[in-house]
């Protein structure tokens, strides 16, 4: 649906579970569990997806995939490296998942790099006590990169808006039920209204609503707010 503001720019509306903003691996991994899931989802990245920093990534990443290894020891180093910095309830879940994330991704095509004997080729990485870096050699974030735009592209449960910044969020009574993005290539406005904020998981939106990374800006700056969009 189109619609005009007072600045006669074009308003497009879209109505959704979940909206991810961004199209890096964090990105991208989230609209996929959220596809699993059986949700409506729109993934807006203000660039193309796949994109960000996950291009660039370079040497590879840890996780413990050797014989000698577990996540259990991986977390020791992480605490024992990192101190205050780290959250160790949320490093437990990473140290544990990111062990399935490997295996995600090889099912997907990634082409992490492998010795003679088939074993993954573990690199030593600083801080940690055993190899545990996956790895295709200075281009790991790249090769990652192809795997998953090759996935997002077959994937027709996600919806995907590239050249859509999210600039602001949408608030009612305290809960993010919205946002708002500027879609760059079409020159208009894009709001999103969020349909689980309606009842159906509203936890999530009160517990993560102070974690989302749109910038706020204060009332005035944004000129196309209608009056009821806190
Ligand atoms: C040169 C370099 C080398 C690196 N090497 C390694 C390495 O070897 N190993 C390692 O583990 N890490 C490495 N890193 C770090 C790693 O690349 C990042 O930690 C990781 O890629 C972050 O992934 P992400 O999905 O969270 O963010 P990103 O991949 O940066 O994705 C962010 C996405 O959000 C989008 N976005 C941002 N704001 C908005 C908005 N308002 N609206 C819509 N979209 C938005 C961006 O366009 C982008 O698509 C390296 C980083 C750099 C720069």
């Amino acid at each position: 649906m189109i619609q005009y503001n007072r600045l006669d720019i074009p308003v497009i509306r879209h109505a959704t579970d979940v909206l991810i903003v961004g199209g890096g691996a964090a990105a991208s991994m989230a609209a996929f569990e959220c596809a699993d899931a059986g949700v409506a989802v729109i993934q807006a990245t203000k660039g193309r997806a796949t994109s960000g920093t996950t291009t660039v990534a370079r040497g590879g990443f840890a996780a413990a995939m050797g014989a000698d290894d577990s996540p259990e020891l991986h977390l020791q180093d992480i605490l024992s490296h990192d101190g205050e910095l780290i959250d160790p309830a949320l490093a437990r879940v990473w140290v544990h998942d990111i062990v399935d994330v490997v295996h995600d991704l090889e099912s997907w095509g990634a082409d992490f790099i492998r010795g003679k004997d088939g074993q993954l080729d573990l690199k030593a990485f600083p801080s940690h006590s055993k190899r545990r870096a996956c790895h295709h050699y200075d281009t790991t974030g790249n090769m990652i990169t192809k795997v998953l735009s090759k996935k997002l592209r077959a994937d027709a449960r996600i919806e995907k808006h590239s050249i859509t910044a999210i600039v602001d969020l949408i608030k009612r009574d305290g809960r993010v039920v919205g946002a708002w993005g500027v879609d760059y290539q079409n020159g208009t406005l894009v709001n999103y209204q969020f349909l689980f904020s309606k009842g159906i998981f509203p936890e999530a939106f009160e517990e993560h609503q102070d974690m989302c990374c749109a910038p706020r800006r204060p009332p005035g700056i944004c000129p196309w707010r209608r009056e009821t969009d806190s």
